[in-house]
Formats: structure tokens, sequence, C-alpha cells
């Protein structure tokens, strides 16, 4: 369960009710999330919720400042900001990774993460005795999982090849963290995204679970 309005979900729906969904992007193998050993690389460039998400997320910021204190969030600064292509992302700060990343990241991380590399809008979700991905963006609980949506709508995890926000300089994202690189002696993606995707699945009203195994 999620905070996300019927509004919101309607659209999600309608927008998704017959993307693609990339079969053998969910049949290759991957390894399970490691935060510990991957110290929340996903979080490093920070995300950028949907409108919605920013505003539920922004009044939180107001209504639990103690709870964000509590937990160590520098909400000195405001949390959101516009990039050049007038998006509304979370904001960066720095941060020394200790175990390798890939040379195009950068050693930074999102402000909505602890000390110990946890979301604290997840954190919050739980303190509130809400489903823990209440308040937690839907890009982030997805990842590796991607709504791709530029021309034709494909719900997929990107490999090196296909990646939607590769560009010059710039391979890739998924692929590149611990959980979306392929994994040959891990389980297929459809094993270890079990629960990402049954809660994407009751959001887009479509079983993908059956959907992937009677293509398999
Ligand atoms: S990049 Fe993947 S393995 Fe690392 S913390 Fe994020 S979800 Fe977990
Ligand atoms: S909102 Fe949470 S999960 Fe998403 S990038 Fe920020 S800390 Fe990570």
């Amino acid at each position: 369960m999620l905070f996300l309005s019927d509004y919101f979900r309607n659209r999600l729906r309608i927008e998704y009710a017959s993307a693609g969904l990339d079969i053998p992007a969910f049949t290759r193998r991957y390894s399970l999330c490691n935060l510990k050993d991957c110290q929340g690389l996903c979080c490093h460039e920070g995300c950028e919720p949907y409108e919605e998400e920013t505003k539920v997320i922004k009044e939180q910021i107001i209504k639990q400042r103690v709870f964000f204190n509590s937990v160590g969030i520098d909400l000195s600064e405001p949390p959101f900001y516009v990039n050049e292509d007038n998006e509304e992302r979370t904001r960066k700060v720095p941060y020394t990774y200790t175990v390798p990343i890939p040379s195009h990241f950068s050693h930074t991380a999102c402000v909505f993460r602890d000390a110990k590399n946890r979301c604290s809008l997840q954190m919050l979700s739980l303190a509130e005795d809400k489903p823990s991905w209440w308040y937690k963006p839907l890009a982030c609980w997805l990842h590796p999982i991607v709504l791709e949506n530029h021309g034709e709508k494909i719900i997929t995890i990107p490999d090196i090849e296909n990646d939607d926000c590769a560009e010059p300089g710039y391979p890739g994202f998924s692929a590149f963290t611990p959980c979306g690189a392929e994994a040959p002696e891990g389980e297929p993606g459809y094993v270890i995204l079990a629960h990402e995707l049954a809660m994407l699945s009751e959001l887009l009203d479509r079983d993908l679970l059956a959907e992937i195994k009677a293509a398999l």
C-alpha cells in the first residue's frame, strides 16, 4: 500500500495498462539488495519523484520535522531543487563511498538518506506504522525496475545496451548498481523482485508475474 491518490493510480493504470513487459530483462539473473555492501548506490543521485509524491513529501517535512531531525537528515536547506530540465529533484549531499563505484557515478547521496544509508522516507513510513513504501517514491522502491516512458512505454530492468538514461559520457544507471547488474549466480529477476512486481501489479491492475510466467 502507498499513499498515492486514486487520481494518480488511475493515471498510472491508464498509462501502463498496455505497456510492454520486457520478459528477457525479468528472466536475466540478479542478486538481492545488500545495502551494507552497496552503501545505497541507487540513492547517489537523489531522485525525481512524481509531482504528487513531492507534494506529500514536502508536507511531511513540515509535519515531521522532529522525526527527520532525530534520524540526522539535514533540512537546513530546501531538500528539493529544480534542475536545468525543469525537473524537481531531491538535493544531493557529499558522501564518500568506501566501496568501488562506477567512474561516472558521483560521491554524493540523496539528502533523505541517513548515516546508515537508509531511506528516511521509508523509515518515516514504518515510524507511523504504515507499510514501508508508503512515503518512498515509486522510482526508488521499484529500483532496478524502470517504467520507461520515452516513446514506447515499457516495464523493464535496463541493461548496459538499452538504458534510456544513457548519454555520451554517461553509460547508464540501473545496470551499474549491484542489484541491477546481471549476476549469473543469482536468481531470475521475476523471483528476486517478486515483491516489487506484486506492488506494481496492484498499482497497474495487472498480474505482471503471471504475464512473465506465461511467456516462459
Ligand atoms: S543499488 Fe540496489 S543493492 Fe544497492 S542499496 Fe540500492 S537497491 Fe540495494
Ligand atoms: S528518497 Fe529515499 S530511496 Fe529515494 S533516493 Fe532518496 S534516500 Fe534514496
